[in-house]
């Protein structure tokens, strides 16, 4: 294969191309490189990114074949959480080649495209993509939302920096669809699973704050969606910073909850942060969150911050009524 190639293939090792090659080159995963992959999916885990190496012609096979470690370590560990939280540092990584490819080697996003059977039109500064392949791979976000788009007999425009969103979204379905696999792993691999998985109470200790318990179902829900790394819709993420504001949680800790979904900025979120604080807005009702598609639960509390009160009060009615019997 010519090293152009390889260079691909490297860069985007869950491409066809990339599989054939690791196939056709038989490469071998001693246990240094599976050291690396642990390494590999360790830093998904931990830091939500995949480092990207130096691209020395030796370090490309090796990357392909780490990828192929990190991937059966992941499946040995066998645990949604991990398998979504390293899909998305894959996807982030790929996203990151895929900026770098759009000004230098456009050949290299047609490609990728393609792979999720996907053509995008240039059209001025802009791409049109067709709806059949818009709607399966944009973000949650309202920004994505048809009603926010401008469509052209069946096709959608989008920008060069949506269409990058939209093939990291690609990459992480794709990531997530594939694995666990299903195979039987060496020692070694096993191990390093076991290690990942041992992770996991301290990546989760890292994002519940004191006081989470008494959060109403749909506020734990997209935290834990943010942990996970799973885009939260426009409005959701406002209702969320609305209820953390009212709750008097500081803007760093806000920030923070914010810091493992796939588009953190930290200068926005701490910008919109402050302006949900000097605004005070209401947070919205119940039945608005439900629209939203937010709501998990029937608590009777009318807004998710009376929701502790509503508990309390059902608690002591509970015990009143048990005094009495
Ligand atoms: S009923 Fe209200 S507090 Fe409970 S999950 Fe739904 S929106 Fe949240």
């Amino acid at each position: 294969m010519a090293s152009a190639d390889l260079i691909f293939c490297s860069r985007y090792p869950f491409t066809k191309q990339a599989k054939d090659y690791v196939s056709e080159s038989g490469l071998e995963l001693t246990s240094t490189l599976v050291e690396k992959a642990e390494a590999r999916v360790n830093n998904a885990l931990v830091t939500g990114k995949v480092k990207r190496v130096a691209e020395l012609p030796d370090a490309r096979e090796e990357e392909l074949a780490i990828y192929a470690g990190a991937r059966m370590i992941v499946s040995s560990a066998n645990n949604r959480y991990i398998i979504s939280r390293y899909a998305v540092a894959e996807a982030k990584r790929a996203g990151e080649y895929l900026a770098g490819d759009d000004a230098a080697n456009n050949g290299h996003v047609e490609l990728v495209a393609s792979e999720f059977g996907v053509r995008f039109e240039k059209k001025g500064k802009d791409y049109l993509v067709p709806l059949s392949a818009y709607l399966p791979f944009t973000p949650r976000s309202m920004d994505y939302k048809l009603t926010n788009r401008e469509l052209e007999n069946g096709f959608v425009l989008v920008s060069r920096h949506e269409r990058i969103r939209m093939m990291e979204e690609a990459v992480k379905k794709k990531i997530e669809g594939s694995l666990p696999i299903r195979a039987q792993f060496s020692e070694d691999i096993t191990e390093a699973g076991k290690r990942m998985l041992a992770l996991i109470p301290k990546l989760e200790v890292a994002t519940v704050s004191v006081g989470q318990e008494n959060y109403p179902p749909c506020i734990k829900k997209m935290l834990e969606d943010l942990a996970l790394s799973i885009n939260l819709p426009h409005t959701a993420r406002v209702a969320l910073g609305i209820y953390l504001v009212s709750a008097g949680v500081t803007t760093d800790k806000i920030v923070d909850y914010f810091r493992h979904a796939p588009d953190f900025s930290e200068k926005t979120t701490r910008y919109q942060v402050e302006h949900l604080r000097s605004h005070k807005y209401n947070m919205p009702s119940c039945s608005t969150m439900d629209s939203y598609g937010v709501c998990i639960a029937d608590c009777r509390c009318g807004t998710p911050l009376r929701y502790r009160d509503a508990i309390n009060g059902a608690r002591l009615r509970r015990l009143a009524a048990e005094k009495k019997e």
